[in-house]
């Protein structure tokens, strides 16, 4: 197994995990953009967004659904946050194992760079 986050999910590399179940895995950004930034990962290798499958909607529901709990757990539902999904080279993906990034706790500018 090469993948960086499947060793994570695996326990084969340390990680500050904020929170998982059977299907998620969720765990604090090595080189955080922000004074929140958590990764969102499923358990199933899935390499980018071009490869998901219908039967994969709910595992991104899910993601997407345990953003904004982390959020608010960290106190951040009012104040706001962001959640991002990079796809590829334009976007700067550099783990190819899907990861929703949950930043939160600064202003955060728009349009992203
Ligand atoms: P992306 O550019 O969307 O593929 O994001 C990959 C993210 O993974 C970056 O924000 C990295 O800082 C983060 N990252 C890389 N290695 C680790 C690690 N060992 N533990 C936690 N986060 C990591
Ligand atoms: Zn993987």
């Amino acid at each position: 197994m090469s993948c960086l986050f499947c060793k994570i999910i695996a326990g084969e590399i340390p990680s500050t995990k904020v929170y998982e179940d059977d299907q998620l895995v969720a765990f604090k950004d090595i080189t955080p953009q922000a004074p929140l930034h958590v990764l969102i990962v499923p358990r199933k290798h899935i390499a980018t967004l071009n490869d998901l499958e219908p039967g994969d909607d709910a595992l991104v529901g899910a993601m997407t659904r345990r953003a904004a709990i982390i959020a608010k757990a960290h106190g951040f539902d009012s104040s706001g946050f962001r959640t991002v999904f990079n796809c590829n080279k334009d976007a700067g993906q550099a783990v190819f194992h899907i990861h929703l990034h949950v930043l939160a706790g600064r202003t955060l500018s728009w349009p992203p760079g």
